[in-house]
């Protein structure tokens, strides 16, 4: 299939563009690179940097191929940071689907797999979470998810768009090869923020809040590898159905603590990992783990990485490779 990928050059979308390239998908990525990375882009894919804002530039983009499907990465991704500037968010992640799904119509492209998240679930009222688990999100991030997921819904019936969201757990690991990994700025996750601090390159890691109602008192999350979740996207796009819109939990079914996350990094890395115990971060639910039996009925999807000293190692590698992120290549190698 001919795929169009916004935000291709991003952690999660740069994964998949790799898997779509080895099944020999034909992709162009089109992104803004503000949080993405050149390099990370397959180099079988090409790279088009544009905006989604700018309903030219979008225009020629997908005018210049018979896109089969677009997957739509592309968007703001940090929570507190949308707490602070929700219109930002709104503007990025609603307004700028809307040019997208809008210039699809015209183009009768009906395949979308998007890229939404758990947090549209907010403070799950059970846990497993199922697709039925009713979606209320808890800040701005989530609620924009949210409204893209509506946007589909009602697309699928007015104009027979065919969709799948797929609601990620907690994305992370590295490609296996170590050729590409996480690389944030700021970096707010927890893996990577515990393997910057195995590595030197941060003096400590908070453990944000140890009186959570859990087995040791701090948070649980499902950790599910980034190139899992390429083989989601991968099965998704092939089974998406002009006309329906579906949505499937991406995660390993598995809960994991903060506390099982550190030590879990100290024994693969065999560094300290100083950890600080401080008070919780506004807005984290204690508990958030998938029912993802979903996607492994309807689509064949079967996590491969369900052992987290694993997951952790792919990053380990990664962290080892380039502790700087894509700002270690050679000078002269970029774009
Ligand atoms: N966390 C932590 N210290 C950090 C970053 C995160 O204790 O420096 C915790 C956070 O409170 C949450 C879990 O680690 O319980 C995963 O957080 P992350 O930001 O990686 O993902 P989120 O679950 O927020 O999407």
């Amino acid at each position: 299939m001919r795929v169009f990928v916004t935000g291709g050059a991003g952690y999660v979308g740069s994964h998949c563009v790799r898997e779509l390239c080895a099944q020999g998908h034909d992709v162009v990525v089109f992104d803004n690179l503000s949080e993405g990375h050149a390099q990370a882009v397959h180099p079988a894919a090409r790279l088009i940097v544009g905006d989604l804002s700018d309903t030219g530039a979008l225009e020629r983009a997908l005018s210049a191929e018979p896109f089969d499907a677009v997957m739509h990465f592309a968007a703001s991704a940090y929570v507190g940071v949308s707490v602070d500037k929700p219109l930002e968010y709104y503007r990025n992640n609603v307004a700028n689907t809307l040019n997208l799904l809008e210039r699809m119509r015209a183009r009768g492209i009906r395949r979308m797999v998007f890229s939404s998240t758990c947090a549209t679930y907010g403070t799950p009222a059970e846990i497993p979470i199922r697709e039925t688990t009713p979606q209320r999100p808890i800040n701005p991030y989530g609620r924009t998810k949210v409204a893209v997921e509506w946007m589909l819904q009602d697309s699928a019936v007015a104009w027979g768009l065919g969709s799948i969201a797929l609601r990620y757990f907690n994305a992370c690991g590295a490609a296996a090869d170590g050729s590409i990994g996480e690389d944030h700025d700021p970096e707010t996750h927890l893996i990577p923020l515990v393997l910057q601090a195995a590595t030197g390159r941060r003096p400590s890691v908070n453990v944000f809040g140890t009186d959570y109602d859990t087995p040791d008192g701090t948070c649980i999350r499902d950790y599910i590898h980034v190139e899992d979740l390429a083989a989601a996207h991968r099965l998704a796009l092939e089974a998406v159905h002009p006309g329906q819109a579906e949505a499937f939990n991406v995660g390993t079914g598995r809960g994991h603590s903060v506390r099982e996350v550190v030590e879990t990094a100290r024994a693969v890395t065999g560094r300290a990992i100083p950890a600080v115990e401080s008070p919780r971060r506004p807005g984290d639910p204690p508990r958030l783990v998938a029912e993802a039996s979903r996607i492994r009925e309807r689509l064949g999807w079967v996590p491969e990485w369900t052992d987290l000293a694993r997951i952790i190692e792919s990053a380990w590698r990664w962290h080892l490779a380039r502790p700087e992120g894509f700002a270690d290549r050679p000078a002269g190698a970029l774009k």
